[in-house]
């Protein structure tokens, strides 16, 4: 198996809100997409 089809299997978190999905980033234990985030803030 390439590696790169191995990080391709791996199934991507998705956003609670708007079921968007999330690239993982630093800050990978929330659970909606930074553009939901930004509302939550409001
Ligand atoms: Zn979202």
């Amino acid at each position: 198996m390439m590696p790169l089809e191995f990080y391709r299997n791996i199934p991507g978190k998705e956003c609670c809100q708007c079921g968007a999905q999330i690239i993982e980033q630093h800050e990978s234990y929330h659970s909606e997409c930074e553009h939901c985030l930004s509302k939550v803030e409001e």
